[in-house]
């Protein structure tokens, strides 16, 4: 059996689209599965669409994701003149002819133009037909296939053109890509025909839509892979939720939502890709993130939540455990620990709290039972639940009395990451001292107002 080879083919127009990632995430899982090759080939004929540093961008996101290939970069761009060979042998069997004109009506019939522009030519009888994996045998009149320009003005060949002499010489077995090419398919097979080569296996795959009517589209600031590595998802956590994205699992795992890149490869199969479009799902992602993040070693929680948290000295080991069970997304964070450089803004009334029976008056009694508990004893927090409940049984109240006051008086929140005992041991002795002071006079100066 021949060796199965699939490519990843982006052109460098600007950052990877989700669903650019997800075409270069099948193609690779398929070629893996199959003990075959992944190829990645740049296509950057068009000199128009280039953008500065959009093959890196290419390179970077494609190595983060693990999906290395195992040949190429390939760039077109540094193979014209292999394609204008191809184009000129097409031109001499009279598959092909030079055009300065539309192509409607050319009357041009030359065999050579200064101009350099090379056209298909394509006879108005007959079908053109291939067969997709997906969408199954598609057939088109060829009176309705365009006589597309093979080489341009500039020597350099078109997108459609280069693609397929491409993928011929690369011995490409399978191409896998979006189905916004699938009406320049036709064209592609024609090609094939006028050399007399066999054309590759297709599958095409449906787009990535916002809803039922809208594409992911950049403008929603979330069809980029760079945008939600800013906002926080881990790399492991978008291919797995993209993987699914337009494709299945069968058999046993077909109810499974959390799969590794190997686990994927194992998976994998063309059969369980969509032929209707993939709506982009914003909350299953997150909730994919979320397992990833909460199934992580603490320490590697601790390494990549550290850029979130502002700089301050604070136990961040008790700080991210308790962040990594209320963390979802990294950028979650901030907004939980901005109290750490100082307690946040807040109204006395925040104190009241009907089910721990608390209000401001009651506040300051456990604030400064409070005091005296942390100014005593041992700094830990054994040490300082011993002393609340100790307090607390005495005074015959319960514990959340004085630990809900607390965590106010500490963090000016009604929720934050962890109760009034672990925001103690997070921000240490002396600032909790400190902080409960300041609250302390807030509530009497409030008071005599
Ligand atoms: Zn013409």
């Amino acid at each position: 059996m021949k060796e199965v080879r699939t490519r990843f083919a982006p052109s460098p127009t600007g950052f990877m689209h989700l669903g650019g990632v997800r075409t270069a995430l099948y193609a690779w899982l398929f070629a893996k599965k199959n003990g075959g090759k992944f190829i990645l080939r740049i296509e950057d004929t068009d000199q128009k669409r280039y953008v500065e540093g959009a093959v890196e961008v290419i390179y970077e996101t494609l190595r983060e994701c693990g999906l290395n290939w195992d040949e190429g970069p390939y760039i077109q761009s540094r193979r014209r003149d292999e394609y204008l060979k191809y184009a000129k042998e097409l031109v001499k069997k009279g598959e092909a002819y030079y055009c300065d004109c539309d192509g409607e009506n050319c009357e041009c019939g030359g065999l050579s133009l200064t101009s350099g522009i090379i056209r298909q030519r394509v006879t108005g009888e007959g079908k053109t037909s291939f067969n997709d994996e997906i969408y199954g045998v598609i057939t088109v009149e060829n009176s309705e296939i365009e006589e597309q320009v093979l080489i341009k003005s500039d020597g350099m060949p078109t997108y459609n053109f280069a693609n397929v002499i491409d993928d011929h010489f690369m011995n490409i077995t399978h191409v896998i890509r979006g189905n916004e090419f699938l009406s320049s398919t036709p064209k592609h097979v024609l090609l094939y025909k006028a050399f007399g080569w066999e054309p590759p296996v297709y599958i095409h795959c449906a787009q990535i839509m916002r809803d039922s009517s809208h594409k992911l589209s950049k403008r929603d600031g979330d069809a980029y892979f760079s945008d939600f590595r800013d906002k926080g998802y881990l790399t492991e956590a978008i291919i797995n939720y993209i993987a699914l994205l337009g494709w299945s699992p069968k058999g046993a795992l077909a109810e499974r939502e959390i799969f590794s890149l190997e686990e994927l490869v194992e998976a994998f199969d063309a059969g369980g890709i969509s032929k209707s479009p993939a709506i982009f799902d914003r909350d299953k992602l997150k909730a994919i993130n979320a397992h990833y993040i909460r199934s992580m070693p603490p320490e590697k929680f601790t390494e990549l939540a550290k850029p979130y948290i502002p700089k301050a000295d604070v136990d961040y080991g008790v700080l991210c455990a308790a962040l990594q069970q209320r963390t979802e997304v990294f950028s979650d964070i901030p907004p939980q620990t901005d109290f750490i450089e100082r307690a946040c803004d807040y109204e006395i009334g925040l104190y009241d709290n009907k089910k721990m029976k608390t209000s401001p008056e009651t506040a300051l009694q456990a604030l400064n039972a409070a005091l005296e508990i942390l100014g005593n004893g041992l700094f830990s927090r054994d040490a300082l639940y011993g002393g609340f409940k100790e307090t607390a049984e005495k005074s015959e109240r319960k514990i959340g009395w004085y630990l809900y006051p607390l965590q106010i008086a500490l963090t000016g929140k009604s929720a934050a990451p962890g109760g009034g005992l672990d925001i103690c041991v997070i921000l240490g002795k002396d600032e909790s001292l400190t902080r409960i002071k300041q609250a302390i006079k807030k509530i009497i100066v409030k008071q005599s107002h």
